[in-house]
């Protein structure tokens, strides 16, 4: 280790943890103050300064900058404080930073790829200097969270997701890398933004944009190998459900907006089950949106029905939708009935508001994934509480301030009868003395342990029963104490034991299926997951040293 790879590689870097041998032998001592620190020192002062902010925003880019410091410390502190900071790497704040991505940008990570460089792409992955990729993450910023198109700003959000990997289910860090491809923006504001990383252009779109992507995932593969485990994250609607379909079976690929977001939901259902007493294929449900987020849930809500012992065309008619022209019926005026929807249209006259629709259908449980803010009226919720013992509400929109209802007001227009989740935090409620912990269905439980599972094994391609089985585990982790405190999921403090036991769990599903390649198939998978985790405790540099005995020289 040279002198200046030892202090500018956050991957080796300590800090102050160096000791004084160390420092010595390495060629450093005197670059660093006298006092040595233990880790654990160390992230006491980290703690510090993370509360010395008072803003979100800043805590992010304090974190941001700890990460491009000293790697292992950084998961250290998040591994170990995980419920206080997903808020702040992940939704809502990497919201903002997105927004903010000009202003807060200090020193590059991750790739970025722009429609510019069509035709030299495997160039390009050949800069970047790791050669042991196993698992990316790409966006094109089209859709970031409930944004919209942010265009290049969008690069927060695949090292958002790249550090939970990491911080959730110890994928190993080096082995990860996040993309933005770069083809254009449609946010005007953007194009003027002086402080904008991107293209000054219009989204690049038909058949030279379909090329593009092409041209991006051989070119993955060629450089890093067909077991590439390559997540799809906030592309816009079409684009996501098109590649997920062309690719599936050609790469091993998932969209974690339609496919992660399924098994976070439908564990979430599952733990509902358990508290209305209901099978699932007893409920009804009414999805506010038709987009990736409803049609992955759907989809994977039809799955579980139909391990009830339900029939396929039973579960789907278990299954209606409210789009931005109304709910989807048959043959419905308003036309705008795309081939994912089609499914779920069901026999029923026009309706157009999710008021009259709640108040027709009567649900047992309505999903809002529209990211249309407060879509979830009193009247709606007070409805809900009418037709059921305990409605099941999830407002999943992101950020918060795109919730379809609070979870204050949830409780309050339930009297305390709802099971609500949300997709990003909400603070706990008091209602009539009792405090109830609102579950955030967030997909951190599902895509780092899936990932972990999946690189591990070096599967080929990644069928939908996957995510099933990650939610049922996920599930099966929910206590009776949590679900008295009206949690679906169990607290974040335990998502990377819910990672683990889901990288065992597809490891097992995979070899039985075939689909991987790591050969030999490890007898224990968890020993196999287990002795995989990435620590985050320092290595030593001080070398090995002994003698020869003085006969032999
Ligand atoms: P999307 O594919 O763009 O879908 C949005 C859907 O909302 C479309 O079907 C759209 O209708 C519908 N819509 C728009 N305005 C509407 C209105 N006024 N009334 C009814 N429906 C309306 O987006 P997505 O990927 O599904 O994501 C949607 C939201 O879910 C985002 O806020 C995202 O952050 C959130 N989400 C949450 C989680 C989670 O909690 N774990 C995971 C993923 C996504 P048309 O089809 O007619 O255009
Ligand atoms: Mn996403």
């Amino acid at each position: 280790a040279s002198k200046l790879h030892v202090m500018a590689d956050p991957a080796v870097y300590k800090g102050r943890a160096f000791s004084l041998k160390e420092r010595q032998l390495l060629g450093i001592h005197g670059l660093l103050p006298p006092s040595i620190l233990t880790q654990d020192q160390q992230v006491f002062i980290v703690m510090q300064n993370f509360y010395r902010w008072d803003s979100d925003l800043d805590r992010y880019i304090y974190l941001m900058g700890l990460q491009d410091r000293n790697e292992k410390l950084f998961y250290r502190v998040i591994a170990e404080n995980v419920e206080l900071m997903m808020p702040v790497i992940y939704t809502p704040t990497v919201g903002l930073a997105c927004q903010k991505y000009g202003l807060i940008f200090r020193k590059p990570r991750g790739l970025f790829i722009t429609i510019q460089d069509k035709g030299h792409i495997y160039e390009i992955l050949c800069n970047w200097p790791e050669q042991d990729v196993k698992a990316v993450v790409v966006t094109d910023g089209e859709r970031i969270l409930g944004l919209g198109d942010l265009g290049a700003y969008g690069m927060g959000i695949p090292v958002g997701k790249l550090a939970l990997y990491t911080a959730c289910a110890g994928v190993k860090p080096h082995t990860c890398l996040p993309i933005t491809l770069d083809v254009g923006t449609n946010r005007e504001s953007l194009i003027k933004d002086p402080l904008y990383i991107g293209l000054r252009q219009k989204r690049t779109t038909g058949p030279m944009y379909d090329e593009f992507i092409d041209e991006f995932m051989a070119a993955i593969v060629r450089r890093y190998g067909q077991n590439t485990l390559i997540q799809f994250e906030d592309f816009g609607n079409h684009n996501a459900f098109r590649f997920l379909e062309k690719y599936r079976n050609m790469y091993c690929t998932f969209n974690d907006d339609i496919q992660g977001t399924a098994a976070v939901t439908v564990a979430g259902m599952i733990s509902c089950m358990k508290v209305t007493g209901k099978k699932m294929c007893e409920n009804t449900f009414l999805f506010q949106g038709a987009g990736e987020a409803a049609i992955g849930i759907a989809n994977l809500l039809v799955m579980s029905m139909e391990e009830d012992g339900m029939a396929t065309e039973d579960a789907v008619s278990r299954i209606w939708m409210v789009d931005s022209k109304g709910l989807i019926v048959k043959d419905r005026p308003t036309g705008g009935i795309t081939s994912q929807k089609e499914r779920f249209a069901q026999d029923h006259a026009p309706v157009n508001s999710l008021e009259e629709a709640v108040a027709s259908i009567k649900p047992t449980a309505i999903i809002g994934v529209a990211a249309v803010a407060g879509a979830f009226t009193e009247r709606i919720i007070r409805d809900m509480a009418r037709f059921n013992e305990h409605p099941i509400i999830f407002a999943l929109s992101n950020p918060t301030s795109k919730a379809e209802c609070t979870a204050e007001q949830a409780y309050t227009f339930t009297e305390g009868r709802c099971i609500f989740a949300s997709g990003s935090p909400f603070n706990p409620v008091k209602y009539n003395d009792k405090t109830f912990y609102p579950g955030q269905g967030n997909n951190a439980y599902i895509f780092p342990g899936v990932a972990m599972g999946i690189t591990l094994c070096g599967v080929r391609h990644i069928p939908e029963g996957i995510f099933l089985k990650a939610a049922e585990v996920l599930a099966s982790l929910v206590t009776k104490a949590d679900l008295d405190e009206g949690r679906v999921y169990p607290s974040l403090g335990k998502i990377f034991q819910v990672s683990v036991l889901i990288a065992i769990k597809v490891a097992t599903y995979v070899y039985e299926q075939k689909l991987a390649s790591h050969y030999p198939e490890p007898v224990d998978k968890e020993l196999f997951v287990r002795s995989h985790l990435y620590e985050t405790e320092y290595e030593s540099f001080i070398p090995d040293t002994y003698d020869w005995p003085e006969s032999s020289l």
